[in-house]
């Protein structure tokens, strides 16, 4: 466990980068051999604006680490944080309880607000109006939306009190999930089912991919599903009637362009329109 902790904590940006293009490389492989939709569509050129917006996200977290790294040596030395309850366990059990709040903090809420606060939703949408959802929508944020979900993650950095290995391990597990929950593959129903009682399973996440409310606002977990299951954000829907993108946003062409997606967040909302399923 130790030597996990201190691979991370001084994880060179290469292997971070492996992780990240070995994850969509995987799942990208995997997505042709058990699509969960057979989408009308050229996966490279879908692939493009979701690569630029998964670019400018490694950007804006690379110019602001030095934050996080302060952050993290900063609280770790003053014994600051939910951490130093625990500090009697064993390093198994801290790990656990920092990658859970982190994941509480830094992504549920986060997303929880995106969705409720409307200028932060303006900018969220450009994570949903992706009408092909594959794993290469994880990290299809705006600009804004990154420097929101950094602004989340630093404040659960400094609630929980996590060193930064926890922070980076954390970091790379949410990744991989993310890509993981995104990817258009069909796992059998029944093992869907069973993980999704302890990680955020892909069925469960397209669902929040639905174009209407109210399947937009729920399941919005991203690594495990027990905080939609505890705050009642839990929602379900038989995955065959899973429609990606969002009825007031529902220009397909504009949705797959860079320069209309950075502008998105400040156009207004359109008529609510019914988005036509693509074939099957
Ligand atoms: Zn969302």
């Amino acid at each position: 466990m130790e030597n996990i902790i201190q691979y991370f904590e001084n994880i060179p940006s290469l292997h971070r980068s492996i992780i990240l293009i070995g994850g969509i490389s995987f799942f990208w492989i995997i997505e042709g051999s058990i699509p969960l939709f057979k989408f009308d569509y050229k996966k490279w050129n879908h692939a493009i604006p979701n690569f630029f917006f998964t670019l400018t996200t490694i950007v804006i977290n690379f110019l602001l680490a030095f934050i996080l790294i302060n952050a993290s040596d900063y609280v770790v030395e003053n014994n600051f944080g939910l951490i130093s309850l625990i500090n009697n366990s064993s390093i198994a059990i801290k790990i656990i309880f920092c990658i859970f709040l982190l994941d509480f903090i830094g992504a549920y809420l986060a997303h929880y607000v995106e969705h409720k606060f409307k200028p932060f939703w303006m900018i969220h949408l450009v994570h949903h109006s992706d009408h092909n959802v594959d794993t290469t929508t994880a990290n299809r944020h705006h600009p804004f939306e990154s420097l929101i979900r950094f602004f989340f993650t630093l404040l659960a950095v400094l609630i929980v009190g996590a060193p930064i290995g926890y922070v980076m391990l954390y970091q790379s597990l949410s990744v991989v999930l993310s890509q993981f929950n995104h990817a258009n593959i069909k796992l059998p129903k029944t093992i869907d089912n069973i993980i999704s009682y302890i990680i955020v399973s892909p069925d469960m996440h397209k669902i929040h991919h639905h174009y209407r409310l109210p399947y937009t606002d729920a399941n919005y977990g991203n690594i495990f599903s027990i905080w939609d299951r505890i705050f009642g954000t839990y929602i379900n829907l038989d995955r065959k009637k899973i429609i990606y993108g969002v009825d007031v946003f529902p220009d397909e062409k504009k949705n797959s362009n860079i320069n209309e997606l950075l502008k998105q967040p400040f156009q207004p909302y359109q008529k609510p329109t019914v988005i036509k399923k693509y074939l099957k």
